[in-house]
C-alpha cells in the first residue's frame, strides 16, 4: 500500500540540503570547545550554522541560542525572562509553553483560535511581565496577531516570547520586525533533524538569558552541553532551503473541499491560516476513529496533541475556541513541503470512504 503522510506539524520529512549537511557534519570528530585543529573545524561549522541561522530569522548570530528543539527553547525563554514577571500566556499555546509557565494567566482566544488582544492591557496591568504568543497554532495552524501583542507588550513594558515553531519555514518570520524579544524554533518542524533547535533572542533580551542547565558554558553560558553538531548543521540548511518552498494552500484547500463534501466542518477556517495546515470536524466521530481509519487505508494525520504515551490527549486549543464536543471529533492534517497533488488525492479518496461507512454504520 502507498502510504501517505500528511502529518507535517508533527514532524516534517527531512530536506535533501539538511539530510548532506548533517551527514557532512557526522564526519567532523572535534569538539567546538576544543582548542586544537579538529576543534577549530567544529567550532567553524557550528559558527556558520549560527550565522546562516540567524540570517533567516533577523538576529545577530550572537543572539542565537542552540538548544535540543521547540520544547527546551521555550523552557528556556520562559525560565530566563520569567523570572520577577508575571506570567500571561494564550490559550492555545503547545504544552512546552504551558508546562513551562504554570499558574500563568490566560490570553483569551476567539472561536476561530485567534488572541483577543482586547484582553491584553488588563492581563498586562501593572508592574513586569512575560506575555507567550505562538505565531501558528500546531493543531489549526492560526496565525496569532504577534506584532500587535508586541506593541501592546511594550506599551506595557512587558517582555513577549513568540513560539514560532510551527510559523517558521512556513511564514517570513523576522525577530526584528515581529517586535519579540523572544523566538523559539525547532529544526524537524522545518525539514531538518530531530534533535535540535534554537531560542533568537533581540541584544537586550540575550543579555537576561540565564541558562536552565549551565553544563560546560557552551552557548555563551547560556545553554550547557556539547551542541548536537550534526542536526544543527542540518537545521541551518533546512532553515534556507524552506524559503524556496512553494505554497501548499492549494492543496490544503483540495483535501479541505474532499473532506467538506463528506459532512466535515474547518475548524479555525475563518482566520489567518497556514497554508499547509487543517483541522477538519466530522461529527459525532471520534478523532481517533478517524485517525485509526485513515492510518488502515495508508493516509497518516494526527488528532489533538500527540502526546509521548501515543494516547490522544483531548484537545485544550479546541476547548479554548469553545467548541465543545467537536474539540473531540477533529484530526488535523499537515501537509508536508514534499507533498504531491497524488497525497491529497489518497486523502480524499480515503476520508471520503470512511465517512460513508461511519455514516451507513450510524444509519
Ligand atoms: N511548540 C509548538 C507550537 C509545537 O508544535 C511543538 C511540537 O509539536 C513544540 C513547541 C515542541 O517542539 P519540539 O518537538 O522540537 O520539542
Amino acid at each position: 500500500m502507498i502510504q501517505t503522510y500528511l502529518d507535517a506539524n508533527a514532524s516534517e520529512p527531512l530536506r535533501p540540503a539538511a539530510r548532506a549537511a548533517l551527514l557532512a557534519a557526522l564526519d567532523v570528530v572535534g569538539n567546538p570547545a576544543s582548542v586544537h585543529a579538529a576543534g577549530r573545524a567544529a567550532h567553524r561549522l557550528l559558527e556558520d550554522a549560527r550565522e546562516r541561522l540567524a540570517a533567516c530569522f533577523g538576529a545577530r548570530p550572537a543572539d542565537v541560542v542552540f538548544t535540543s528543539g521547540g520544547t527546551e527553547a521555550d523552557a528556556l525563554a520562559i525560565h530566563a525572562l520569567g523570572r520577577g514577571r508575571r506570567l500571561i500566556v494564550g490559550a492555545t499555546e503547545h504544552e512546552s509553553v504551558r508546562a513551562a509557565a504554570p499558574g500563568a494567566a490566560v490570553l483569551p482566544v476567539d472561536g476561530q483560535g485567534v488572541a483577543d488582544l482586547a484582553a491584553l492591557p488588563e492581563l498586562l496591568g501593572e508592574g513586569p511581565a512575560l506575555v507567550c504568543l505562538m505565531a501558528a497554532n500546531n493543531e489549526t495552524g492560526t496565525i496569532q496577531p504577534v506584532a500587535e501583542a508586541a506593541a501592546l507588550c511594550r506599551a506595557a513594558g512587558a517582555l513577549l516570547h513568540v513560539d514560532a515553531v510551527q510559523a517558521a519555514g512556513r511564514l517570513p518570520l523576522d525577530l526584528a520586525t515581529l517586535g519579540a524579544d523572544t523566538l523559539a524554533l525547532s529544526a524537524h518542524k522545518l525539514g531538518g533533524p530531530k534533535g535540535a533547535g534554537a531560542l533568537l533572542a533581540t541584544p537586550e533580551a540575550a543579555a537576561l538569558l540565564t541558562p536552565l542547565m549551565a553544563g560546560g558554558g557552551q552557548e555563551r553560558g547560556r545553554r550547557g552541553g556539547t551542541p548536537a553538531l550534526p542536526a544543527i548543521a542540518g537545521f541551518a540548511a533546512a532553515a534556507e532551503a524552506a524559503r524556496d518552498d512553494a505554497d501548499l494552500a492549494p492543496l490544503r484547500d483540495a483535501a479541505e473541499r474532499a473532506a467538506a463534501a463528506a459532512g466535515a466542518r474547518a475548524l479555525g477556517a475563518g482566520a489567518p491560516r497556514l497554508g499547509n495546515t487543517t483541522c477538519l470536524a466530522l461529527p459525532g466521530v471520534a478523532a481517533l476513529t478517524q485517525v485509526m481509519a485513515l492510518d488502515l487505508a495508508g493516509v497518516m494525520v494526527s488528532a489533538g496533541a500527540a502526546c509521548s504515551s501515543g494516547k490522544v490527549a483531548k484537545s485544550h486549543v479546541l476547548a479554548a475556541m469553545g467548541l465543545g464536543p467537536l474539540a473531540g471529533q477533529a484530526i488535523r492534517v499537515s501537509v508536508p513541503w514534499n507533498a504531491r497533488e497524488a497525497d491529497v488525492r489518497r486523502f480524499a479518496d480515503a476520508y471520503q470512504a470512511m465517512a460513508a461507512r461511519v455514516s451507513r454504520r450510524a444509519a
